[in-house]
């Protein structure tokens, strides 16, 4: 006889979440707008409505990118996977990426490359400070890579690269230029085609405001070059970005071609979100993200607590870092910050483990009330404890 496993109890129950105030470097809170969206039925990944909605989000992304790639949509895997599909899509097995490591994210992008048998080279920064043209140049002088990949917002410390110029230097010397907008895009100026970048990915759950689960993503007609002249397929076929453009309609093909079931849900969402952000105005925006930074930092000062990232031209406005006093337990921090006034404080990540406490100022979270919030949270810090 067949074993029969019961139902599981704990079903039973009523499913019941708290609302917290997520002011972590993500993701974000939504807005009211957004999670009505999300209680729309769901329709067929094929249906008019849906192919619509597909091209409403296509305008709005490149709007958000700054782009006139005709190659931009979305991939249904979280921020990952925007990092995974650069490069598995943009490196062939034996080439080069140069990889410039000032945290967590440069440490993954080399660990993906090795994954799939391309050579990382890597630049390490400190924490606190971007790599400079002079520095890339030499390295792409040394190492002849295919592909340059950097981080615009290093969300383990709160560094902002700079990126201005990047382009030019890199495309001299026939590399792509890959770059990873997770904790930027919406919050920080940001120009892809001005900018010379040839592949960007964001993260749906960040400044946007959506729910976490998509991954915006643009190549440029120079990256669209590259996937044409592969004389290997991508190793993955679910991130196979000439696949996905035949189902996003990129390429000019009259009918979308059945590729996976994206959710949705998930693009309702995101639909929203990008109304919502080309109804402020990606500039307003920016100026909404900088001045809750500014607020933020004041603030911290005048309570004795001192920036990680101390150049004010490397220091973000989505994600803002916090040096950790010494003797001062974190999580005593993190924990009454959520007790007492339910907002969300992060740890370090990655490197800065146990030496930075983490605020992240991410789409409707960029406001002065929440910043005033979240300084009350950290009165108790250092003195009291
Ligand atoms: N890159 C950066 C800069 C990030 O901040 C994050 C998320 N914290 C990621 C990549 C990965 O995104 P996800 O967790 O959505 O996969």
């Amino acid at each position: 006889l067949a074993t029969h496993k019961e139902p599981p109890a704990i079903l039973k129950t009523k499913l019941q979440l708290p609302v917290k105030i997520l002011t972590s470097p993500g993701p974000t809170n939504c807005s009211e707008r957004v999670l009505q969206s999300l209680k729309n039925q769901v329709l067929g990944h094929l249906h008019p409505e849906i192919c619509q909605l597909m091209d409403e989000i296509k305008a709005g992304l490149q709007y958000v990118f700054q782009t006139n790639n005709r190659l931009t949509l979305v991939l249904s895997a979280s921020g990952h996977g925007g990092m995974e599909a650069c490069l598995t899509n943009l490196l062939e097995r034996g080439e080069t990426v140069l990889v410039v490591k000032s945290g967590i994210w440069g440490e993954r992008a080399a660990d993906m490359a090795a994954r799939i048998g391309v050579h990382a080279e890597v630049i390490e920064t400190e924490h606190t400070s971007a790599v400079t043209l002079e520095q890339l140049e030499i390295a792409l002088r040394r190492y002849n890579p295919a592909a340059v990949f950097m981080v615009h917002a290093e969300s383990s410390t709160g560094l902002k690269q700079p990126l201005e110029g990047f382009g030019d230097l890199i495309h001299r010397y026939n590399a792509l230029f890959i770059i990873d907008t997770v904790a930027s895009l919406g919050g920080e100026p940001f120009f892809m085609d001005s900018w010379g970048v040839d592949a960007a990915y964001t993260g749906s759950q960040k400044v946007l405001g959506a729910p976490p689960g998509l991954s915006p993503i643009s190549f440029s007609p120079r990256a669209e070059t590259k996937l044409l002249q592969r004389k290997t397929k991508p190793s993955s076929y679910y991130l196979d970005m000439t696949l996905l453009g035949n189902y996003w309609k990129c390429f000019g093909n009259e009918s979308r071609v059945y590729h996976h079931t994206a959710s949705a849900t998930l693009l309702y969402g995101l639909r929203e979100a990008l109304a919502e952000i080309a109804e402020e105005g990606l500039r307003a925006s920016w100026i909404r993200h900088a001045s809750a930074a500014a607020r933020l930092r004041r603030g911290l000062e005048l309570r004795g607590l001192r920036s990680y990232v101390k150049i004010p031209q490397y220091q973000l406005s989505t994600v803002i870092s916090i040096e950790l006093p010494p003797g001062v337990d974190d999580t005593i921090i993190i924990q009454r910050a959520m007790k007492n006034c339910n907002v969300e404080i992060s740890r370090g990540l990655g490197p800065t483990v146990g030496k930075v406490l983490r605020v992240g100022l991410l789409g409707i979270n960029a406001t002065f009330d929440k910043v005033d919030l979240i300084l009350r949270a950290l009165e108790i810090l250092p003195s009291k404890l």
